[in-house]
């Protein structure tokens, strides 16, 4: 087998001196700010080893990603009974598209595009202040990573606040169907806050421990989910985690992965290790390119695949 920290300082390398490397998101203004020159990655052993290359330590803007913490809280909170109000299949569709909601009665297609992400922010938000929904999730972020430092970037929260039409789009038009049910300023004042917490790869691969080792972080002997449901999270960041590109994100990485527009990946290689990628240059589909190229050549040199 290839030495692990050979090949991450490898592709630490060659990332660094690609010259195609996407084009950073502009639809959040404050997100333009970061240099399309970072790369960082992340991996995290069974056994708690951590071997990181590039600028691993460097925080940056989570995004989407945050959305598979939420979903981990959700889960929590109303088990199965959130599958009645956010659905289980690809989109097929960008990100934040609306147009499968009008066909589905309100119902997104499932928890990681914006509608359905947002109906989980709601689930979050139900009984509870917008502060201790918040409270909640960074909470929850900081024990699965260790670092109690982690925090939301309020520049990023409030340049996605005044720019999020289409969230607010959203927000509303599920509010009209019942599957948002609380205040639509709360829902997406949590929602904005979530997705503007900044962590770095090596916090980042810390946090998915739970998702690669079947619910349980091995270093801390700390269960944080039953297997099952890490099977299950996995499996839609697998199906879902990449919107319109999930489909490649299998074919070429072959392992559940979740991105986010900061240009941040996590994925998992179940059993095995947890990773995270940045690199905030985009492709089409606003997944990380330079993150994916990364993440393939590290699974394929390690032959890491959930495929056999
Ligand atoms: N906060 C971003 C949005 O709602 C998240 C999108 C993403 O990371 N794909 O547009």
């Amino acid at each position: 087998m290839p030495d692990l920290s050979t090949i991450v300082a490898e592709i630490a390398a060659t990332m660094r001196a690609e010259t195609a490397r996407g084009t950073v998101a502009d639809y959040i203004p404050e997100l333009r700010r970061v240099s399309p020159d970072r790369f960082g990655i992340a991996v995290v052993t069974r056994d708690g080893e951590e071997i990181v290359g590039g600028d691993a330590d460097e925080p940056f803007s989570i995004q989407s990603i945050s959305k598979v913490f939420t979903l981990t809280l959700a889960l929590g909170r109303v088990g199965d009974g959130l599958w009645k109000r956010v659905g289980r299949e690809p989109s097929g569709d960008p990100f934040n598209s609306i147009v499968q909601l009008e066909h589905e009665r309100g119902i997104p297609r499932n928890p990681f595009i914006n509608a359905g992400a947002i109906a989980v922010t709601d689930v979050l938000l139900s009984g509870n202040r917008p502060r201790e929904a918040l409270g909640e999730i960074l909470r929850f972020i900081r024990f699965v990573a260790e670092d109690e430092a982690i925090a939301i970037d309020e520049a990023v929260a409030r340049s996605e606040r005044e720019t999020g039409f289409l969230n607010a789009s959203l927000a509303n038009y599920m509010r009209a169907f019942g599957v948002v049910q609380g205040q639509v300023e709360h829902v997406l004042g949590v929602y904005f806050h979530h997705c503007a917490i900044a962590m770095s790869c090596r916090h980042l691969a810390r946090a998915g421990r739970y998702l690669a080792f079947n619910g349980r972080i091995p270093s801390l002997e700390a269960g944080i989910i039953t297997p099952d449901r890490a099977r299950r999270i996995n499996a839609l960041m697998l199906t879902c985690g990449h919107y319109d590109g999930s489909g490649d994100f299998a074919f070429s990485v072959g392992l559940p992965g979740k991105s986010g527009v900061g240009g941040g990946v996590l994925a998992v290689a179940p059993g095995t290790v947890s990773i995270a990628v940045w690199s905030p240059g985009l492709d089409a589909k606003g997944n990380s390119l330079l993150g994916r190229i990364a993440l393939e050549r590290l699974a394929r040199a390690m032959q890491w695949s959930v495929f056999g």
